[in-house]
């Protein structure tokens, strides 16, 4: 039997993806290098194209002999995501891509330029087992967890399309990631602290990006986020709030009735106390749900004093949803009290509105129509 804990970890038994270089260690890349015929020095090479040169095209690599190529390619690098829709918004500075995984599951990520930086948002599993009702991707429940190639091989086709030059502002690289697209990450925690590792690890191990330019999102899987505190690795953590009390956020946020709110930020605390990084607190602003200036005022109490930062999202409503974002009036107001209480706060952009950009709605509409 599982520990209680456990049971939110539990997934459909489906076939894995194939195994490739981004889930390997160092040493199992040697090890695997080895098989090959191939001297265990090699394997830093290979992870320089793949990591640092972002080469995806083993059979051009003179590293390895050309016998070998293929392979290389079939069994350390085989295909893991494959496009089946990019959409572009915000004059082209937003792409939205929908991969199709070996299984034929779609999953979502988006890049979003600015003038100074560019973030990707991936997903960590095919759907989410969570089930908030007003986020699209809860709606489907959970397809499968991502494997760690899965999630890295999304912000590294970020990245070559940036260095490319592919999306419009010109050469860039890919500076923050959030996992914000599909999935609970804390319910897929090995395969995404893997992947953390993966991209932040210097090359030629990994792609070397910040670990502080990285979020992690989550409902607020209590024994998971006190793991992350333990990990050492300095990501910012975003806990999905969304009401300041249980009565509401037991709706909006289901899994609330296993980790109460008072539970979460003290588990939020700890991350902060641990790692002296600001927690960010997600609130998406539901018309007449959760935006109440009192609701404001008791999270405002709730944080007051922590080493904290609020996000607002306007509520990007989902297909069919009787709920929608705040009115303007509310919204000020409610940010209003949260700095009366002295809490840092700022309403999130809206980038991607127009592709569905937010929470697996594309997802959902490319696989309706398969
Ligand atoms: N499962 C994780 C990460 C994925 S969602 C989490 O819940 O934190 C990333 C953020 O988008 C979360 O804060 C989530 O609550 C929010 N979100 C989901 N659906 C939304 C919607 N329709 N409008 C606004 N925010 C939404």
């Amino acid at each position: 039997m599982p520990a209680p804990g456990e049971l939110i970890m539990i997934e459909p038994k489906r076939p894995k993806p194939p195994q490739h270089w981004s889930d390997l260690t160092v040493d199992d890349r040697k090890t695997k290098i080895v098989e090959f015929g191939l001297p265990a020095f090699r394997a830093d090479q290979l992870s320089r194209q793949w990591f640092s040169r972002l080469s995806d095209d083993p059979l051009s690599w003179t590293d390895v002999p050309a016998e070998l190529r293929q392979r290389v390619k079939d069994e350390l690098f085989p295909d893991l995501i494959t496009s089946v829709r990019e959409l572009t918004c915000d004059a082209g500075a937003t792409v939205k891509q929908v991969w199709k995984l070996f299984d034929g599951v779609m999953v979502e990520s988006v890049l979003m330029r600015y003038s100074d930086r560019s973030t990707m948002c991936v997903s960590s599993q095919a759907g989410c087992g969570m089930n908030c009702p007003f986020c699209a991707t809860g709606q489907a429940g959970l397809t499968r967890n991502l494997s760690t190639g899965e999630i890295v091989e999304q912000v590294l086709a970020g990245a070559r399309s940036l260095a490319r030059g592919d999306v419009e502002g010109g050469i860039g690289r890919v500076n923050n990631l959030v996992f914000m697209g599909m999935g609970e990450p804390m319910a897929n925690y090995k395969n995404v602290i893997e992947a953390i590792r993966r991209l932040t690890q210097p090359a030629p191990a990994g792609f070397g990006m910040s670990a502080r330019g990285i979020t992690l999102s989550t409902v607020g899987l209590v024994p998971r986020m006190l793991q992350l505190a333990e990990e050492g690795i300095p990501v910012t953590l975003a806990v999905s709030l969304h009401a300041p009390d249980d009565e509401l956020r037991d709706t909006l946020v289901p899994i609330n009735t296993r980790f109460k709110v008072q539970e979460v930020l003290d588990a939020a605390w700890n991350y902060a106390d641990v790692t002296g990084r600001r927690v960010s607190i997600e609130y998406a602003m539901i018309k007449d749900i959760n935006d109440q200036a009192w609701r404001a005022d008791l999270l405002g109490e709730l944080l007051a004093g922590h080493l904290v930062h609020v996000n607002l999202i306007p509520l990007n409503p989902t297909p069919g949803s009787k709920w929608t974002a705040s009115r303007p009036e509310d919204e000020r107001e409610f940010v209003a009290r949260l700095k009366d209480h002295g809490v840092a706060v700022t309403v999130r952009d809206t980038r991607g509105r127009e592709i569905d950009g937010a929470c697996g709605q594309l997802a959902a509409v490319v696989t309706s129509e398969a």
